[in-house]
């Protein structure tokens, strides 16, 4: 099917199709899933009553992560003290028993829409709804359809009630506070983030594009305007007030990288343009200098084509050799493989620590492990990892480890390269300017040390600091409660797209962070994307920049929804649904 005859027509005006739309599952299919996801636990002592059947399918659990309080973080029913409402004591009259899904956004925000409130059930213009399930199925206000205005009371998927045991008083976050123990408060972090209020073809955005870039946080927009505006100056050299806040502020945002990647020093944190340029960084710097012709280099059948692409110019232009670690049918690398491809000619070992494509975790501790038993270097490409888990090199003991800043909510232009500080200081620059010398004359340079033998020139300052800002956001959460929200997410959506008719997830290990990869029968990737694109759904269709992985799966192309810190049941839900109704119109 091409894309000019693909019909939308069919995913709108659902109005006047009683009792649900065909080929969508009705309420107890649904509720049987969730209660399957959500398998109940015992009642814990002190919650009184059992579990209300509109909540055992709730489908509420992402947002109810809770480590404190005396609930189980593994038991999602039991910490269902609502997180959406974390610190307001109570659940508001407006959203209690409306069957209004919790993670519905702009559900008790009151945000606007070209400054009109929307309705919810406050009066005010009406909010645009969701395309679905007629009734019961979580999706409020379908167009058209009798008595449901915007988020209306359609009885919801999530059920809400003042008498759901469950629901009970949390704290607030305390600011600034180790939140590990506190709920994660999903429709908060939302508001920090502006361009996830506006509405897209009619619709609320939903942003599910995260693995190719994240949105930014409004303290991370603040803080580039507030460079520009109070600080900016170029860095090192002046001998000014402005160029001593620069420096500081750059300085200080290459500090916090160091934190968050627990490194041992701010002189192995090298500021790049993102993980592309930091790959090839080690590739022209480090790969030239010391590689010989028939040295090894191994990468895994998981890789982006950034962590690709350097080694085979590399392996080109030194007659070197590149060998591929195979993967299972799950799209896990096979340790058995990688290790029979080790030998005391492999010099390096460059791979994913999240793949873009499958969103598999590879067991990178182990790999780096056992590259240094045959005395190879190790590069780990974490743009896929850094939004989604915490990361620490030291104990990674990666020899380098690459991301972008974009991809961790921070801004395009800027990345990190992370190496050991004296493998660093013996490794020639890649290039030569202003910034990176001690000495010049006609005759000879010296070069300064890392990191400043690897930043020639006048780097992205502002964008730095940016990153620096993200990094502080995403701390001020927490990565291990950002990486265990985003676990019941990512659960959650898989059992989903699991029911869809004829859609096929590819990438099923079972360590995964972020990436739902899947095809759907009968439609091209993306068509697929065209009409989650009508309903304000953003996912990226296409090959993912690796293709060698989705053609390990006989794929040129899949439709890829990546999740983040922001994400919801209700834009999985909204995701599902078209789906759906995608599924039944073949
Ligand atoms: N590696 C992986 C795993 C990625 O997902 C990406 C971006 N999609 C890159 C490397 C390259 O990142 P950038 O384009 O920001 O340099």
């Amino acid at each position: 099917m091409s894309n000019e005859s693909f019909d939308f027509s069919g995913l709108t005006g659902l109005s006047g199709q009683p009792g649900g739309l065909p080929g969508l599952p009705d309420e107890s299919v649904l509720q049987e899933l969730a209660n399957q996801f959500f398998q109940a636990p015992p009642v814990p002592q002190g919650v009184a009553g059992t579990v209300p059947s509109s909540v055992a399918g709730s489908g509420i659990s992402p947002s109810a992560v809770n480590q404190g309080n005396g609930v189980d973080i593994n038991d999602p029913q039991t910490s269902l003290p609502d997180p959406h409402f974390a610190g307001t004591g109570h659940v508001p009259s407006s959203v209690a028993g409306s069957g209004k899904s919790p993670s519905a956004p702009y559900a008790d925000a009151g945000q606007t829409k070209g400054g009109a409130r929307s309705a919810g059930t406050s009066g005010g213009v009406s909010a645009p709804s969701y395309p679905g399930f007629a009734g019961a199925q979580g999706f409020t206000g379908i167009p058209g359809s009798a008595g449901t205005p915007g988020f209306a009371s359609v009885p919801g998927y999530y059920f809400i009630t003042d008498k759901n045991p469950f629901v009970k008083s949390v704290p607030a976050h305390p600011a600034g506070a180790a939140l590990a123990s506190a709920p994660y408060d999903v429709n908060k972090v939302r508001r920090d983030f502006p361009i996830l209020q506006q509405y897209v073809n009619g619709r609320p955005l939903i942003w599910l594009d995260n693995a190719a870039t994240t949105q930014k946080p409004r303290s991370v927009i603040d803080r580039v305007s507030q460079f520009y505006e109070r600080e900016n100056s170029n860095i090192h050299r002046a001998a000014h007030e402005l160029a001593a806040r620069a420096t500081d502020a750059y300085e200080g945002a290459r500090e916090k990288v160091r934190r968050f990647l627990n490194a041992a020093s701010p002189n192995e944190i090298v500021f790049v343009r993102g993980a592309t340029e930091a790959i090839n960084l080690v590739a022209k710097s480090w790969g030239d200098q010391f590689l010989q012709p028939g040295d090894e280099i191994i990468v895994s059948h998981l890789e982006h084509h950034a962590n690709i692409v350097p080694w085979q110019q590399l392996a080109k232009a030194k007659n070197l050799k590149l060998k591929v670690i195979p993967v299972d049918d799950q799209g896990q690398v096979l340790l058995d493989a990688y290790g029979a491809l080790l030998s005391s000619k492999t010099k390096l070992v460059s791979f994913t620590q999240v793949s873009n494509a499958l969103g598999t975790i590879t067991p990178a501790q182990k790999m780096v492990a056992m590259a240094h038993a045959v005395g190879a270097k190790t590069l780990v490409d974490g743009a896929q990892a850094v939004s989604h888990m915490p990361v620490d090199v030291t104990a990674l003991d990666c020899d380098w480890y690459v991301f972008s800043g974009h991809k961790v909510f921070g801004p395009t232009g800027i990345g990190v390269l992370y190496g050991k500080e004296d493998l660093l200081n013996e490794t020639q620059p890649w290039q030569g300017g202003g910034n990176m010398i001690r000495d010049v004359t006609f005759e000879h340079t010296t070069y300064h040390n890392a990191p400043g033998r690897f930043e020639a020139g006048t780097g992205n300052i502002a964008d730095a600091v940016g990153l620096g800002a993200a990094i502080d956001y995403v701390t001020a959460i927490g990565m291990p409660l950002i990486s265990q929200y985003e676990h019941y997410l990512l659960e959650y959506a898989s059992r989903l797209l699991t029911g869809v008719p004829g859609l096929r997830i590819i990438g099923t290990a079972a360590d995964k962070a972020g990436v739902l990869s899947f095809i759907l029968d009968g439609y091209k990737t993306e068509e697929v994307g065209a009409a989650l694109n009508q309903w304000g759904i953003a996912v990226r269709s296409g090959h993912h920049c690796a293709q060698p992985i989705l053609r390990r799966f006989g794929q040129e192309s899949t439709v890829r929804p990546s999740l983040a810190l922001y994400n919801t049941c209700g834009d999985i839900d909204a995701l599902v649904a078209v789906l759906h109704r995608l599924s039944s119109n073949k």
